[in-house]
């Protein structure tokens, strides 16, 4: 008898046909001996209407009402999964987050989660029940309700998996498995059979979406196999696991993230300590400053330029323009009409002419470079976000077509 821990998104639960599918998969799962757990999204587009509904109301609300308002949503799916779990005739309980042990920080809206303390679920698994429990949300240690960030549920996920030393964590979503770039865009996107944890978490930082980044920095912190793939077509999916530097590819996949900004100082003086006294600030508003870009001085000027995430290009504007104005830069400029386009392999630590490739396939679809970043396994550049669709096409076909 094996533990198995099953994740469903939102789409895969979106109406009742669904979720009597995912119904299915469940109890089949269960039928053949295993003990099982499962971790459910909210339904659909059901984050995004409950968010759009709270800023109806009060687009300053705090995030503790915020998280309270939000996290209604999976209490709704589980309950309905419970329901359609006692149709079929199985012993079946939902659980919220708080029952089914999730501490996290009080940091609301973007929770982190200290601990699972699974005693309820055991409880639960030994009275031989089907246990549903509601993704996305915890409980702080001032008992509130906290939620994880977008796409927290696969987090919840793993989370339960490592608590409880599950055999297997599969994470059912809408397409397949994890692919070389997203298949809703690129039609000929090829399915990977496996992936490592350290590919896996960059493409999931660089805007694959398919997993959420904490969740795979989790299953590699503790070694837990994920299987991510469909809740519709029956077909063996992507495994995520450590993987030996053999078998590694030269690049996995391409991922786009188009929720950036960027942001132009022209004019800072050409000397020590301004870029520090710059990020300095913006990093004591907790905001993250990702491509970083300095010309050579000039004049006894120079230009900074970087990108932070789009969601907090207002704040990093009004604290930019303070200090260029106090320092006497010529000017600022915002943009949040630009995309990062990155490809991701472990192969590329031990062949050169990688990023040249790429260069090539954006050469050849005529598309301007704005910034480049790399590090050991990855490759990214800004780019205007009107050719971000075509720069992803372009440069998967230049890896995997040619
Ligand atoms: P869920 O609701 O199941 O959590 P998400 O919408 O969060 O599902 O993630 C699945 C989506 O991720 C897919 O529908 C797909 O469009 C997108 N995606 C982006 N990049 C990739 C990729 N490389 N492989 C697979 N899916 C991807
Ligand atoms: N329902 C939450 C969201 O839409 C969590 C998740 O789907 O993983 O972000
Ligand atoms: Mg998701």
């Amino acid at each position: 008898m094996s533990l198995i821990v099953q994740k469903f998104g939102g789409t895969s639960v979106a109406n009742a046909e669904r979720i009597n599918n995912v119904a299915n998969i469940v109890t089949e799962t269960y039928s053949k001996g295993n003990d099982v757990v499962v971790v459910v999204s909210a339904q659909g587009d059901t984050t995004d209407e409950l968010i759009a509904k709270g800023n109806e109301i009060n687009p300053n609300a705090s995030k503790r009402e915020r998280d309270m308002l939000v996290s209604a949503g999976e209490q709704i799916s589980i309950a309905l999964l419970a329901m359609a779990i006692e149709k079929l005739g199985f012993p079946v309980v939902s659980l919220l987050g708080w029952q089914a042990g999730f501490q996290t920080s009080s940091a609301h809206t973007t929770a982190r989660i200290k601990r699972v303390i699974p005693n309820r679920i055991r409880k639960e698994l030994d009275k031989k029940c089907i246990v549903i429990v509601a993704g996305f949300q915890g409980l702080s240690r001032y008992d509130d309700i906290t939620t994880l960030g977008r796409g927290g549920s696969d987090t919840s996920a793993v989370a339960i998996a490592a608590s409880m030393h599950a055999d297997l964590c599969q994470i059912y979503t809408d397409v397949e498995g994890v692919y070389t770039a997203d298949p809703r865009l690129v039609k000929n996107a090829k399915k990977l059979k496996a992936i490592s944890y350290d590919e896996m978490l960059e493409l999931a930082t660089l805007g694959a979406q398919v997993l959420n980044n904490r969740s795979v920095e989790m299953a590699k912190k503790y070694n837990i196999e994920l299987e991510v793939l469909s809740s519709m077509v029956k077909a063996p999916g992507t495994i995520v696991k450590e993987i030996g530097k053999m078998e590694k590819m030269l690049i996995s996949g391409v991922a786009k993230d188009a929720d950036i900004a960027r942001i132009s100082i022209v004019g800072v003086p050409d000397q020590p300590g301004f870029a520090f006294k710059i990020f300095s600030k913006l990093a004591s508003k907790n905001i993250n400053v990702d491509i970083i870009l300095q010309s050579i001085g000039h004049n006894g000027k120079k230009d900074i330029s970087f990108t932070i995430p789009k969601d907090r290009a207002e704040d990093a504007e009004k604290l930019v323009n303070e200090y260029a104005e106090a320092i006497g830069a010529k000017e600022t400029i915002i943009s949040t009409e630009v995309a990062k386009i990155s490809i991701v392999g472990a192969g590329m630590e031990s062949h050169a002419g990688v990023a040249t490739k790429m260069f090539e396939a954006l050469y050849d679809a005529q598309i301007n470079i704005q910034m480049i970043a790399t590090s050991e396994i990855k490759v990214s550049v800004l780019i205007d976000k009107k050719d971000a669709d075509r720069a992803v096409t372009a440069i998967h076909d230049k890896f995997f077509e040619q």
